[in-house]
């Protein structure tokens, strides 16, 4: 990547988003902030590494990050790539390679515009604008002002660990752009359990949830290796999980995915989705088996060095768990149109997230009830004819713009038979503007959707109690839990032909 392009890395998040001001561009230093006890710490470590990446992602909002952690040994696990001998080497090294000349590391200390403090907060301050406080216990997260930071060791799981260094780089973003006049609210106390998604007035009540040490997932599948599904399987590995997963997605990195790809580099633009996952999370507790044939490309060509008793179920057409990291609702529909026995999905909304369970068992929604399909662009050949009218740098700005690669994109337009990877790119264009996107948000989506997989695998059906509904959601406007409930939209076939199709694999 050369340094022009840098500059347009992770615009999504430069787009205009309702409740949030544009970044003014003159308060742009962060600190990052542990004291010796927490830095020890496994989880002190899993929540400064995320951290360190969400903040390093945030181009054109941040531009300066100080690091005032100790030099701790770092506990291997904790990075899932940039690792050095220190947890303060590592996340310099993390920023580095993520945020490129676009996010300095700071040699000095100066007064911070946002400082965040993991763990409990050093005896000696030093000066800040704004600061955040994040402390993970378990499945307990608090998250607000760090003198009213819970006294307790920083030992919570990487689920939670990872979704409270989301909330902080969440304060961060805000606090940076600011919020509109009458819309969002920065945190001054937050506390709740990802264990069962509520908040509490107090730390002591809040549930801590089981330890989720040793646990053994059933094969299962990913499908969409974007931010959503990069969160999901970072957090699974972080946590030491074992189990088979299959990854599906057919698509390369591009620039634009820079901003919320948890496990992307600046070195990593070109590479296979699937591939840069597999290569990021090897050697932990998950094999990966991976396709970039797409869904339901896979589904019709599956592979013939999966593993044998997966291979099996496929034959016969039975997926027994999907998680859904796709954005879009025509390849959501080509999933529900498969049936998976249990199938959970995972979405983003500006800031809100959601992570629903699509139970046809259940009363609730399927996966396709209230996703309607998108209106169908206009053909590949139509959108090339348009753009061999403009002229070079216009055409290189929209292929920019929409994250297709522009030398690709030239080659289909010299010559349209040149194969699928030009296709691939000019379909891009077809896709409309672009939604404004952020890292901290989608990552936060996978993270809880893994948490509801662990829980799933847990306890069965009560990962998503009935009474509450089948959907989390969790907003960083106003952040804070919140279940919602979805009925089946009777105008889908879930009722009919999808129903029938679901009772034929599975039973009853
Ligand atoms: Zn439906």
């Amino acid at each position: 990547m050369n340094e022009q392009e840098a500059h347009k890395l992770g615009n999504r998040h430069l787009r205009p988003i309702s409740g949030l001001n544009s970044p003014s561009g003159a308060s742009r230093r962060v600190r990052i902030t542990a004291a010796d006890s927490t830095a020890a710490t496994l989880s002190g470590q899993h929540t400064l590494w995320m951290l360190a990446n969400l903040l390093a992602r945030q181009y054109g909002v941040v531009a300066k990050i100080e690091i005032v952690v100790p030099a701790v040994a770092l506990y291997p696990q904790a990075a899932l790539f940039g690792r050095r001998d220190t947890i303060a080497e590592t996340i310099a090294e993390v920023i580095r390679t993520v945020g490129g000349r676009e996010i300095q590391i700071a040699d000095d200390v100066l007064a911070a515009d946002v400082e965040v403090v993991v763990g409990t907060p050093p005896v000696v301050s030093q000066p800040a604008v704004h600061r955040v406080g994040i402390v993970a216990s378990g499945w307990r997260i608090f998250a607000g002002n760090p003198e009213l930071t819970p006294n307790v060791e920083m030992e919570g799981n990487s689920l939670a660990c990872y979704f409270a260094a989301c909330i902080a780089a969440g304060e961060v973003f805000k606090r940076l752009c600011g919020l509109q006049p009458g819309k969002g609210r920065f945190i001054e106390s937050l506390i709740f359990s990802l264990w069962d998604f509520h908040s509490y007035s107090e730390w002591s009540i809040a549930s801590d949830g089981p330890d989720v040490d040793a646990i053994d997932v059933p094969p299962f599948y990913i499908v969409g290796a974007g931010a959503v599904g990069q969160a999901s399987a970072a957090a699974l590995a972080s946590l030491g999980v074992r189990g088979h997963v299959t990854v599906i997605d057919r698509e390369t990195i591009d620039s634009t995915n820079l901003n919320r790809y948890p496990l992307a580099t600046l070195s990593d633009v070109g590479a296979s989705k699937t591939q840069l996952l597999k290569s990021r999370l090897s050697g932990r507790g998950l094999s990966i088996y991976s396709s970039d044939l797409g869904w339901p490309g896979y589904a019709l060509n599956p592979g013939i060095d999966q593993r044998s008793e997966v291979q099996l179920d496929e034959s016969n057409y039975r997926y027994k768990i999907v998680l859904s990291c796709v954005d879009k609702n025509v390849p959501r529909h080509d999933i529900q149109n498969y049936s998976p026995e249990n199938l959970m999905g995972a979405s983003t909304n500006g800031l809100g997230i959601a992570v629903a369970n699509y139970d046809m068992r259940s009363d609730f929604e399927c996966l396709k009830c209230h996703n309607p399909p998108e209106p169908k662009g206009p053909p590949v050949e139509e959108i090339a004819e348009q753009l061999r009218q403009l002229p070079p740098n216009e055409r290189q700005q929209r292929a920019q713009d929409c994250g297709a690669d522009w030398s690709s994109v030239e080659r289909y337009l010299a010559e349209p038979k040149c194969g699928k990877v030009g296709e691939a790119e000019m379909e891009k264009f077809t896709a409309g503007n672009p939604d404004w996107s952020v890292g901290f948000v989608s990552i936060a989506s996978g993270t809880l959707l893994t948490a509801q997989l662990v829980k799933f695998v847990l306890q069965g059906s009560e990962a998503f109690p009935t009474d509450k509904g089948n959907t989390l959601r969790f907003n960083f406007l106003n952040p804070g839990p919140r279940w919602s409930m979805h009925r089946r939209n009777p105008d889908c076939d879930c009722q009919g032909n999808g129903k029938a199709a679901y009772c034929r694999i599975w039973g009853q």
